[in-house]
């Protein structure tokens, strides 16, 4: 965005001024756009009145939920703790089906700010006063942006508690632009990946979360009430916006016999008390990953999309972790039976079968679809469906849609390293189900530095959305022919204009079929 700053490894803070700040602030969020198709073609709406900028500059957004109000979430702007500008590092979300998106905050820990810091430049240790443990645990301030230097709310030594204001999940009701987003502390604060939803059999809502970072755990959120189709009714509609904002938070473990327990956050519950740390259910929300080591969670190799399919099977990409090893004198970072690769650079796929098909369940069965990797290289310990061809295999698993065959949809995020497969991310179409499970095909492929994301179908399987992202930017040093950082000055790709002047740009790609058939 800066190309007079060049290109480092890692910006310098110090050259940041208020202004590009702000317009980093202003390009955090997300966007509503109508779209509508013509003559076969998708067109934007620039007239729709749905269309809307959310950003974390400007956007006001309330707190709801049992956390609101706690004096953690307290600051001089807000003395009431229950209402925030801005939502940040909007990763993989959701849609529910009362019509509205879910935004999942990220690496939120990176936005915050220091001037306590060391020679190098990064932050002192043991920073956050009174919070110094959850600090540590949830990586805070990561001193990776300088919003902090002019916004003072960034600036954890002036704003201790703006960072518990972040790492939850946003609902966006698109239907009514003027509407105030809501953060729901009911769902945990962690490093949300995935708000992927379903009705269960008994008419709760319940949503599937990943924490994408090393080591952390897969979640999953059942709402107290039920869901009832509003068919136009007002009133209807207006309970179905409360759904998320009460209900039970549960942690997965993925017990060694293949059964799996979802094990409540609860305050009074497996240790969650006073004693240890947890004065309320607000602390134990805030504090979700402390609340999920306290239960003994199963630590996994970077959940990022989980994905419901159909008779209660839900799928979780696990991307990669090179951090898992044995010989760790911290044990959580020990292989285990659902997290069986030391050093993972690959990552893999685990199925969660809910018990009797019920999404609500509280005990299910998981299983490992594939292991990802080249599966002609034996120290690679790949597994796939040996009718898997050169081209089908994969790496970095990220997000992903199942269509309605039960089929999974795979898009990947190798980073800079995706020339540990020699292959640039894309998506591959994975059989899950039958003699043909693990069965991988390449679907669809981006520009080395890209990573793809966001696998959507239209219901009619008729045109699948994708989103590509960052193209030309990760890793291109490797990339036989160019050889060198990509920058705006001299970018490795101008995909999609491929216009002298024009440079790379994130875009979402409409995929149909010639003959405009279904696809898959
Ligand atoms: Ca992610
Ligand atoms: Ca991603
Ligand atoms: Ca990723």
């Amino acid at each position: 965005m800066f190309p007079k700053l060049g290109n480092p490894k890692r910006f310098d803070l110090g050259k940041m001024t208020k202004e590009m700040v702000e317009i980093e602030m202003a390009a955090h969020g997300g966007s509503v756009v109508e779209i509508y198709r013509e003559n076969g073609f998708w067109k934007t709406d620039r007239s729709s009145r749905y269309n809307r900028r959310i950003t974390a500059f400007d956007t006001k957004m309330i707190l709801d939920g049992p956390a609101a109000g706690h004096d953690l979430l307290k600051t001089a702007a807000d003395p009431d703790g229950r209402t925030v500008i801005g939502t940040i590092n909007n990763c993989a979300g959701g849609i529910t089906p009362w019509g509205t998106y879910l935004m999942s905050e990220e690496n939120f820990h990176l936005n915050f700010y220091t001037g306590q810091v060391k020679k190098n430049g990064k932050p002192k240790k043991g920073l956050g006063g009174d919070q110094k443990e959850a600090y540590r645990r949830y990586r805070l301030p990561g001193q990776f942006h300088a919003w902090g230097r002019y916004h003072e709310r960034f600036n954890i030594d002036k704003t201790p508690n703006e960072p518990n204001r972040f790492g939850w999940v946003v609902e966006v009701d698109i239907l009514n632009p003027n509407s105030t987003p809501v953060k729901h502390t009911a769902m945990g604060r962690f490093c949300h990946e995935g708000c992927e939803n379903i009705i269960s059999k008994d008419g709760r809502c319940i949503v599937y979360m990943g924490d994408d970072t090393k080591f952390e755990y897969v979640y999953k959120f059942v709402s107290k009430n039920k869901y009832r189709p509003d068919d136009g009714d007002m009133a209807i509609r207006k309970e179905n916006l409360s759904l998320l904002s009460e209900g039970t938070l549960y942690v997965a473990r993925f017990n060694d016999d293949g059964s799996l327990d979802w094990l409540p956050l609860v305050h009074g519950q497996g240790g969650l008390t006073a004693e240890n740390g947890f004065a309320s259910q607000a602390e134990i929300l805030i504090h979700a990953r402390m609340a999920a080591d306290q239960l003994g969670a199963t630590p996994m190799d970077r959940p990022e999309d989980i994905e419901p399919g159909r008779d209660g099977k839900v799928y979780v990409m696990l991307t990669n972790n090179s951090k898992r090893k044995n010989s760790s004198k911290k044990k959580k970072r020990h292989t285990n039976a659902a997290n069986k690769r030391e050093k993972n650079l690959f990552g893999h796929i685990i199925e969660i079968t809910e018990r009797e098909g019920d999404n609500a369940a509280l005990k299910a069965r998981w299983d490992i679809v594939v292991q990802c990797g080249d599966p002609s290289d034996k120290d690679v310990g790949a597994s796939w469906h040996p009718k898997t061809s050169e081209n089908g295999w994969f790496g970095s698993p990220d997000n992903c849609a199942v269509d309605p065959e039960g089929r999974l949809w795979v898009a990947t995020d190798q980073g800079r390293k995706w020339q540990k497969t020699g292959k640039s991310d894309g998506l591959y179409a994975l059989e899950a189900e039958g003699a043909m499970r693990g069965l991988s095909k390449l679907f669809y492929r981006v520009p080395v530095g890209a990573e793809l994301c966001g696998p959507r179908f239209l219901p009619d399987m008729r045109t699948l959305f994708v989103s590509v992202q960052h193209p030309g930017s990760d890793g291109t040093t490797y990339f036989d022919g160019f050889n060198r950082v990509s920058s705006f000055d001299d970018p490795a790709t101008r995909w999609p204009d491929f216009r002298e002047g024009m440079p790379p740009r994130p875009s979402v790609v409409m995929i149909t079929k010639k003959d405009g058939g279904r696809i898959g």
